[in-house]
């Protein structure tokens, strides 16, 4: 199911400059939430405390039966991991092809949507959905929509606001010198 070393690679990635740079705007009060599709826990490493992960988190794992949660790190992955409550097989907490989406993280991230003045959509093709209808929702309810993209998206020409065309590293490095 997984690849080797799966679990050995997304615990020893490290955030880079951009994931850095958000949990800054967090705690400077600039922003009030991270929405991200990635699975990889990078967001909640660099500080970041208000994280979405609508598709879950790769670090943990979870009990089907009794939905009690863990972290990978708590055990040694050499035999398959159990629930210390129920005993059950436990699975890993991100959403596979066809699942259901976390449905507290998915309703959190659509109500930030509607309620933000300003969506930074970072490195997002526009195309997986529900996440590409975020930017949608939020642009439907007057927020501005900057991008931050090197090459354009499906959201590029028809709601962004402003359009940066950087990695996210650059472009999130410059953003917090001009702000914090
Ligand atoms: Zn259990």
């Amino acid at each position: 199911m997984l690849r080797d070393g799966f679990y050995e690679t997304t615990l020893k990635a490290v955030p880079n400059a951009a994931h850095i740079t958000l949990a800054k705007l967090e705690k400077e009060g600039l922003l009030q939430s991270v929405i991200t599709q990635n699975i990889d826990n990078l967001h909640t490493k660099a500080g970041s405390k208000t994280v979405y992960e609508i598709h879950g988190n790769a670090q943990r794992l979870f009990c089907m039966k009794d939905n009690s949660k863990y972290s990978v790190k708590d055990f040694n992955l050499k035999t398959a991991p159990r629930c210390k409550i129920c005993n059950a097989i436990l699975k890993p907490d991100f959403v596979f092809f066809g699942e259901m989406l976390p449905e507290h993280d998915l309703t959190m991230a659509i109500k930030a949507s509607t309620l933000c003045e300003v969506m930074i959509v970072i490195g997002s093709t526009g195309t997986v959905y529900p996440a590409a209808s975020l930017p949608i929702e939020a642009k439907r309810h007057n927020a501005t929509i900057i991008e931050i993209n090197p090459t354009p998206s499906t959201f590029t020409n028809s709601i962004t606001d402003i359009f940066i065309p950087l990695k996210a590293a650059e472009a999130m490095t410059e953003i917090i010198k001009n702000l914090v």
